[in-house]
């Protein structure tokens, strides 16, 4: 017979070890991250909109690697043999989202790429970001390669999944105070290879739900993108 005492203290054990599993692990934000994201955030408020441009030069780079890759190695394109962007409104959510078929990102790349700024040169950046008119930052983010952080001038939260040929898949979040999280996707591998934005659109950036807003930006930016993009919204 069992003590009573050691069955409560299996069944606690199996209470808290259960969901520890699928629990999402915390990370914080490299400090140069977060000088970066607040001087893109206080000086770039005037040109939002190159959020866009950034998301979807990173989407196209993505999809060049892994149509690069898949020349060599077809185990790449097995998870989806398209390459393209798709970029989706959904005004009831206020969510907008841009998806690629590219390489994806594994645990580690989205920890490392979506966390830390790894080029040398950061706190010379900084300094000319800071001292920089509006215009002059507009090409020093894309130049230096900060893109990604661009996101948070439209949006209060940015959920990233992403697939990448050699990991499970994985959803990054944060809402851009000083840390993020990653968690295993409980929905498991549902996109077979790439990666998943979805901004969580503040309430004064809502004009980026707007069909025709959508359509002039991607105009505007999808020149020499050689993939095909296409828009999803509602016109009404
Ligand atoms: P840069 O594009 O200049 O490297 P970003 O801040 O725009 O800087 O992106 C940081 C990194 O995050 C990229 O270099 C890439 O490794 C990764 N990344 C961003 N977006 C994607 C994406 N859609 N697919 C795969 N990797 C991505
Ligand atoms: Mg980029």
């Amino acid at each position: 017979r069992m003590p009573i005492l050691a069955v409560l203290a299996l069944l606690l054990a199996a209470a808290t070890l259960g969901p520890i599993a699928t629990r999402a692990e915390e990370f914080q934000f490299q400090s140069d991250v977060q000088r970066v994201m607040q001087i893109i955030i206080n000086s770039l408020y005037k040109t939002k909109e190159i959020f866009l441009r950034e998301l979807v030069s990173n989407a196209a780079d993505a999809i060049e690697k892994s149509r690069f890759l898949g020349i060599t190695d077809k185990n790449v394109l097995a998870g989806n043999p398209h390459f393209n962007i798709t970029i989706e409104a959904d005004k009831d959510a206020r969510t907008l989202t841009i998806a690629d078929s590219g390489i994806g990102m594994t645990k580690e790349d989205l920890q490392k790429n979506l966390g830390t700024i790894a080029k040398s040169g950061t706190a010379d950046f900084l300094r000319a970001l800071e001292t920089s008119n509006d215009k002059n930052a507009v090409g020093l983010i894309g130049q230096f390669g900060c893109g990604f952080y661009a996101s948070y001038l439209v949006a209060d939260k940015v959920t990233v999944i992403s697939k990448h040929p050699n990991d499970d898949q994985h959803i990054w979040e944060s809402n851009a105070a000083n840390a993020f999280t990653i968690v295993p996707d409980p929905a498991g591998n549902t996109l077979g290879r790439g990666t998943k934005i979805v901004l969580h659109l503040k309430d004064d950036a809502t004009e980026y739900l707007e069909d025709v807003t959508l359509r002039s930006l991607v105009t505007k930016y999808s020149e020499f993108v050689p993939f095909p993009i296409y828009l999803h919204t509602r016109k009404t």
